[in-house]
């Protein structure tokens, strides 16, 4: 039986724990980036896009409620394609939310402009009226 373990990235022998599979943080993590799977990347790319998102809206309006112009967003990299939840007003105005945080698309003076708002309960509770034709609220 041969006791030679080797790194699963480089093949490097290795000479520590029983357990240890990989020579460093390096192989191990080279190793795992090529053998993720792409579902999983996937999903790690919308995760940080979502993050990255949060991040934007939580340092432009740390408490309560703001409003700023279009390019702000832009600049700091923000992408309004990728959201948590939708939030449809009485007035048919929709908020998009990044976990605690929702932004609502507006037009001030010919500007584009977002107000940030913190998530608010009933906002949770809106439910997305998926099949209008038959479930009439
Ligand atoms: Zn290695």
């Amino acid at each position: 039986m041969n006791s030679k373990r080797k790194c699963l990235h480089c093949g490097e022998e290795l000479d520590g724990r029983a357990d240890q599979k990989f020579c460093n943080d390096s192989c191990r993590a080279r190793h795992h980036n090529t053998h993720k799977n792409p579902g999983e990347q996937e999903i790690r790319r919308i995760n940080s896009l979502l993050r990255h998102n949060r991040k934007v809206l939580r340092t432009l309006c740390p408490e309560g409620k703001t409003t700023v112009r279009k390019d702000v967003l832009d600049r700091m990299g923000f992408n309004y394609e990728y959201f948590t939840r939708i939030y449809r007003t009485q007035n048919n105005q929709v908020y998009f939310l990044n976990y605690d945080y929702a932004f609502l698309p507006l037009v001030q003076e010919g500007t584009k402009k977002v107000l940030i708002i913190q998530r608010q309960d009933y906002m949770d509770r809106y439910e997305l009226p998926l099949w209008p034709e038959i479930d009439k609220n």
